[in-house]
């Protein structure tokens, strides 16, 4: 086993990335995204400072209103947008360094400001609460937790918290018929055992230890499957399906136990998008479909069996697998591979991802968003050229 790994630099992935892979972006109205993609948000370290513009140049169009303040006193806003009778209720950054969904609902936003598609039709039919960043400490840290160290989303019964007490306010004064928790997750994850990263994972989460299929659930279970339809034609195969084991402390099982639909939707790795750009239209198209299902269609079909038939999430990737090291590495096993992933540091005003050996072993099974096989002499050729992996180990 080698395990004397020095980690030389740390380097920032959108200069380096290349590959080889799925660029696909067909027939899925590139064009009249990007006419409404919120141009002010960026990259993935979003804290409340840069929504303060944002928020300012929303009003008065529509309602945006303080609703409370985090652990350190920063302001916890909502907006609301659209007048109609089905109340939706969504929040993003509960976890401060998940920024992908942030970005995703101010095109929504914009979008339903600017005419996009049935843009007035949905403003008619619905009333949308947003809570943007739900943890800014968090945010501006770039932590998962807020400043007291703590889970929001263990956090929904106790509620210990400030930013739990705001988003359970908002809940029960605003009685939404529709949730969606929107969250980040690793690069880590797959669509199943197969090597494509899970672009988005959903979940409708069970509301009793028995996971029974409620009415409520299965309208979630609904939801996401018309979705995964609709999603699957801009990145097939690349949408996972969380496991359900019930959880009170997370905010979607309590919300469910409540009686309220809340489903989970998670953004993830696309093929080279580190910053998650490509991800965060996915997420938008992903909420625009959701709400036209939400205000159009009664849910009341049964698509249980669509929804199960997403395939489970897995953690089947690394960033950068090098198989066959030992012929590099001469502490390494013969046969032996390094899984190398990424930690994402807050470095001035940029996150910085600083690369780091996991796991050594056989990884059979596993996959690399970038993969080297150092049996090949054309890899080993493009490992020892390639500065930042080679000066990440310390071949010997
Ligand atoms: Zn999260």
């Amino acid at each position: 086993m080698y395990t004397n790994v020095t980690i030389l630099i740390t380097i920032v992935i959108k200069f380096d990335i290349t590959f080889v892979g799925d660029t696909r972006d067909i027939m899925d109205g590139d064009q009249a995204y990007e006419k409404i993609k919120e141009t002010a948000l960026s990259g993935r370290y979003i804290h409340h400072s840069h929504l303060i513009p944002i928020l300012k140049k929303l009003s008065p169009a529509w309602k945006v209103e303080e609703i409370g303040f985090s652990v350190k006193g920063l302001p916890i806003e909502k907006i609301t947008v659209g007048r109609g009778p089905t109340k939706i209720l969504m929040w993003s950054q509960m976890h401060g360094n998940e920024s992908t969904t942030t970005k995703a609902v101010f095109d929504l936003i914009k979008a339903l400001s600017s005419g996009y598609s049935n843009a007035r039709d949905l403003l008619e039919s619905l009333t949308i609460v947003i809570i943007p960043m739900l943890n800014p400490d968090g945010a501006m840290a770039y932590t998962r937790l807020n400043a007291n160290d703590i889970d929001l989303n263990r956090d929904a019964q106790d509620r210990t918290q400030p930013e739990s007490r705001v988003l359970r306010s908002v809940f029960d004064e605003f009685s939404p018929d529709f949730c969606f928790n929107l969250h980040d997750q690793r690069t880590i994850y797959s669509a199943g055992s197969v090597p494509r990263p899970a672009t988005l994972s959903f979940l409708s989460p069970a509301a009793d230890s028995n996971r029974t299929v409620t009415e409520n659930r299965l309208k979630g279970m609904n939801l996401i499957a018309t979705i995964n339809n609709e999603l699957q034609l801009l990145i097939p195969g690349q949408i996972g399906r969380y496991d359900d084991a019930f959880n009170a402390n997370c905010v979607g099982d309590a919300f469910q136990m409540l009686g309220t639909p809340t489903i989970l939707i998670e953004a993830g790795h696309f093929q080279g998008d580190y910053e998650r750009e490509k991800t965060r239209k996915y997420v938008f198209k992903s909420l625009w479909k959701a709400l036209e299902c939400v205000a159009f269609d009664p849910l009341d079909f049964d698509h249980e069996k669509a929804y199960i038939a997403i395939p489970e999430n897995k953690k089947y990737f690394f960033d950068i697998l090098v198989l066959n090291a030992h012929h590099l590495i001469k502490k390494i096993d013969t046969g032996d591979a390094l899984g190398i992933l990424y930690k994402e540091l807050l470095q001035g005003d940029a996150i910085h991802f600083s690369p780091f050996v996991d796991r050594t072993g056989t990884l059979d099974g596993y996959f690399g968003h970038l993969t080297y096989d150092c049996a090949k002499p054309e890899d080993v050729i493009l490992l020892k050229n390639h500065d930042r992996i080679a000066k990440l180990i310390n071949f010997s």
